[in-house]
């Protein structure tokens, strides 16, 4: 059998450096390709020495050309914390347009199989609670978000137009909000914001009035869950994400009570159509992948903010 070889594009970044290692481990080899805008090669600095790991830096906005055979491209490259997508607006909607047809046209052209990663962001400020992949979303197409979530609508929309029309094999994720070691510590999201703040001793900042929900899942479970999708032979867009719903004030409340700290709290106005409530319904990917999240809230904090400890102590 010849050997099985991913593409992953945001190899550097978060979700994607982790894929990365999962990939390796199943004895695949990798092609990481990332321009490092929002990533970093500390993400892979440990696969130095890794005879199947191989990396690119450019931007996929440029076309792909990839010599041997591909088996599969994971197209991870986005940013995708708010403050990135708010500071990046055209790098964003452009990776999630043209770096996605330049994806699938690898794709195309290798005869190899596309996972994309979507986002829960596709179902807006949702009026559906929980979120179900039939529902259609409530996206404001014109506000400060609509850079990263319409492009992500049309990354989906590309995705299926690519599966109807050119026959190619695809698979969508949507992503829920999804924590673990290697999130950058100034990403502006809640997990490592909070996180660096209580091991700081500094205030933690809450948005609005903290009532605001999200579900978090810990990176290897959802890494579990891509595996999973791009094995299985289903089309269909697939909710990926840890249905415990918290409000931010409980999850503030969390990080103190794991980091053992005892900040005060700073309300921050609410950016604009931030979501009031999220939490995916995971039917789908419990029936279609047998998938559901392993990694209970209180392990994968303790993991995370070991792991943060280390970085704000090293002084990153
Ligand atoms: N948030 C907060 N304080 C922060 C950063 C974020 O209260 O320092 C809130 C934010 O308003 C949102 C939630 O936490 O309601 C999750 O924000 P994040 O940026 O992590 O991702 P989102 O789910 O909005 O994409």
């Amino acid at each position: 059998m010849t050997e099985q070889r991913a593409v992953i594009l945001g190899a550097a970044g978060f979700i994607g450096s982790h894929l990365t290692d999962r990939f390796l481990a199943e004895g695949w080899r990798v092609l990481g390709v990332d321009n490092l805008i929002t990533g970093t090669m500390r993400n892979l600095a440990h696969l130095e020495r890794e005879p199947r790991f191989e990396f690119l830096e450019q931007d996929v906005c440029l076309p792909l050309q990839v010599a041997g055979s591909v088996t599969a491209v994971l197209d991870f490259a986005s940013p995708a914390s708010p403050i990135d997508y708010l500071e990046k607006p055209f790098e964003t909607m452009h990776v999630g347009s043209v770096g996605v047809e330049n994806a699938l046209k690898l794709c195309e052209a290798k005869g190899a199989r596309f996972l994309l990663s979507s986002t829960s962001e596709v179902y807006g400020d949702p009026l559906e609670h929980p979120q179900r992949e039939t529902y259609w979303g409530n996206v404001n197409p014109i506000g400060p978000r609509s850079v990263y979530d319409e492009a992500k609508r049309f990354a989906e929309a590309i995705t299926m137009a690519y599966r109807r029309y050119r026959k190619v094999e695809t698979r969508v994720a949507r992503i829920f909000n999804t924590y673990g070691p290697r999130m950058r510590l100034d990403d502006g999201r809640v997990v490592p914001t909070l996180v660096a703040q209580a091991l700081r001793g500094e205030p933690l900042t809450v948005f609005g009035d903290g009532l605001q929900t999200r579900s978090f899942c810990y990176v290897d479970d959802n890494v579990e869950g891509m595996w999973r999708l791009l094995r299985s032979d289903y089309a269909e867009p697939v909710n990926i994400g840890n249905p415990l719903e918290m409000t931010i004030r409980a999850f503030a409340d969390a990080v103190q009570r794991h980091v053992g700290s005892h900040c005060t709290i700073e309300h921050r106005p609410l950016p604009q159509d931030d979501p009031r409530v999220r939490r995916p319904d995971i039917t789908r990917a419990r029936e279609v992948l047998g998938w559901e999240p392993q990694v209970g809230f209180d392990e994968g904090m303790d993991r995370t903010i070991a792991w943060f400890r280390e970085q704000v102590s090293s002084g990153r």
